[in-house]
């Protein structure tokens, strides 16, 4: 688990600047929840965090290293996306296993920690399916596994259940939220669901148009809004 701090983070593609300087900590095991309408910044940010996008100015340490020129392998950090992205012509074991597979560790453990996440994920009895042959809560299950076999200190999650039914959606919510409860990773979790981000946060961080509005736990956002932006934005259900 890591702490997160992110200091006047600024982002600049060309003349566009999608980040006007953000500044928020993470607590270590806490689960953080980044909100705001399409096109804020949201993905921008996790993705700056992630390190897979270069950071114009500011700051942005995991634990207690400053990460801005670490290049994605060195940050253990798992991320996981909307579209899961799983290889279609491996299994479900061979996807959880990939990963690990390409940092050289031995097949043992390879195969004992695909299955304790296996376990975990009530993913046992799918290991010799394929991608096509799952629906799709049990995608993103594996898309989950993949990234839990890798024990990293930070997960970073980009609207993984916007693709998934209403129904599918709210279960997946209590199952990524029992998952935090039983490993304690600290996480940062992109949605643009104000039910979600409700239900899931520990503490909320609202953003607009490449700024931070307010950062709270949920029931202080709900009432105490610092702006009629947040007020509208959380009181709105999606
Ligand atoms: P969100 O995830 O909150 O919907 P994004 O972080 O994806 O928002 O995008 C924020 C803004 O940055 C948008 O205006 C988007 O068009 C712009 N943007 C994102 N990626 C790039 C890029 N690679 N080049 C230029 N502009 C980009
Ligand atoms: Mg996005």
């Amino acid at each position: 688990m890591a702490s997160v701090s992110i200091n006047k983070a600024t982002k600049r593609y060309g003349n566009l600047v999608v980040l006007k300087g953000v500044s928020v900590d993470i607590e270590d095991g806490e689960f953080a929840v980044l909100i705001g309408p399409s096109g804020c910044g949201k993905s921008t940010l996790l993705r700056m965090i992630a390190g897979l996008e270069d950071i114009t100015g500011g700051e942005i340490e995991i634990g207690d290293r400053v990460v801005n020129d670490l290049p994605p392998k060195d940050r253990d950090i798992a991320m996981v996306f909307q579209n899961y992205a799983l290889y279609p012509h491996m299994t479900v074991e061979q996807n959880m296993g990939f990963s690990l597979k390409l940092q050289g560790i031995s097949k043992a453990e390879i195969a004992s920690k695909v299955d304790s996440a296996a376990q975990i994920l009530g993913l046992e009895d799918l290991l010799d399916r394929q991608p096509r042959q799952l629906s799709g809560g049990q995608r993103q299950r594996v898309a989950m596994g993949r990234a839990i076999v890798r024990d990293p200190q930070l997960f970073l999650f980009d609207e993984p259940l916007s693709n998934l039914d209403a129904k599918l959606r709210v279960q997946m919510r209590a199952e990524i939220k029992e998952l935090h409860q039983r490993l304690q990773t600290t996480t940062i979790y992109v949605t643009h669901d104000q039910v979600e981000a409700m239900t899931m946060a520990d503490k909320i961080v609202v953003m607009r148009d490449g700024v931070i509005e307010q950062i709270g736990a949920p029931l202080d956002l709900y009432d105490r809004p610092l702006n009629t932006f947040v007020a509208s934005f959380i009181g709105s259900p999606s």
